[in-house]
């Protein structure tokens, strides 16, 4: 089949599906993955105007937040209206705009600091810029000017602070939670299995013994989640599961907990983006595209 007839047929088996079953609302629960909430340019913000909308949304519609572990113990049974908000990399936008509208509207949510990185920029960003700009920058259909711009936008990310420890306890005392994203924010494809162990061990260890809350949930630096060798590790050192940066519903196979999809938020994501998302049209087009991909 040429490449022209099979984007015309996803687009159509998108349309119709969205059609059919785009009014309808899921019957499962979703993970949000946001990275900073602020005006700047960079690649992953989220507009604090934009972010009280989202959570408007979710108000408006009945849903409600709730922890990663009471989701995945009733494989996510309980309620079809149950949201679980995530922020990556913890930056300090995250605590100067969006904890007081959480706050406001009653919602909790998961951060995933980077330990190493606490109260710095995020500079890993400057570090792996090759391997960003070669593996995870989308290259089709951009113009030479379209991609300076992506990564100009790409280093402004990289110059975002990041929360200090007060901000990180601050927030895990009014019922924030924190749990690991690794040390040094490596890809997981691309290290040792000792550096693993390490990354896992020592971000648990670390963010247990200074906010004395238990740390089981691990989410992929760069949503890397290639390498089949993390499980083991993960399951040694007590992770109840692990998240990564694809889009998914959640699935209540146990199983599965090491690989748990979520709903990447990305600079423009309006209300409109979340009404599919919450969806019933979701689900269907991410089970085909799942079976397709097999
Ligand atoms: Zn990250």
């Amino acid at each position: 089949m040429s490449l022209m007839l099979k984007k015309m047929l996803t687009k159509s088996v998108k349309w119709g599906v969205t059609n059919v079953f785009g009014h309808i609302p899921t019957k499962h629960p979703r993970i949000l993955a946001y990275h900073t909430v602020d005006n700047s340019s960079s690649i992953i913000s989220t507009s604090p105007s934009a972010f009280r909308r989202h959570l408007e949304f979710l108000c408006d519609n009945g849903y409600q937040t709730t922890t990663l572990s009471k989701l995945t113990a009733d494989n996510g049974a309980t309620s079809n209206k149950n949201v679980i908000i995530t922020f990556d990399d913890a930056y300090e936008s995250v605590y100067v705009n969006a904890f007081p509208i959480l706050k406001e509207f009653g919602m909790a949510a998961v951060v995933f600091p980077v330990n190493n990185y606490v109260g710095k920029k995020a500079s890993w960003i400057a570090r792996d810029r090759e391997h960003i700009l070669t593996n995870l920058m989308p290259k089709l259909n951009m113009s030479e000017a379209e991609r300076k711009l992506e990564e100009q936008r790409l280093q402004v990310l990289g110059s975002l602070s990041l929360m200090c420890w007060d901000e990180i306890r601050e927030m895990s005392e009014q019922g924030i939670q924190f749990q690991s994203h690794s040390c040094s924010h490596p890809f997981f494809s691309t290290i040792s299995i000792n550096q693993i162990q390490d990354e896992l061990g020592r971000s648990k260890d670390d963010l247990e013994s200074r906010l004395k809350k238990k740390v089981e949930w691990f989410c992929y630096p760069y949503g890397d989640a290639g390498n089949s060798d993390v499980d083991s590790v993960l399951e040694e050192l007590g992770y109840i599961g692990a998240l990564t940066a694809n889009y998914g519903r959640f699935h209540g196979d146990r199983e599965k907990h090491y690989v748990m999809d979520r709903m990447p938020i990305y600079t423009g994501t309006e209300n409109s983006d979340l009404k599919f998302c919450f969806s019933r049209a979701f689900d269907v087009l991410n089970d085909v595209g799942k079976i397709l991909r097999r």
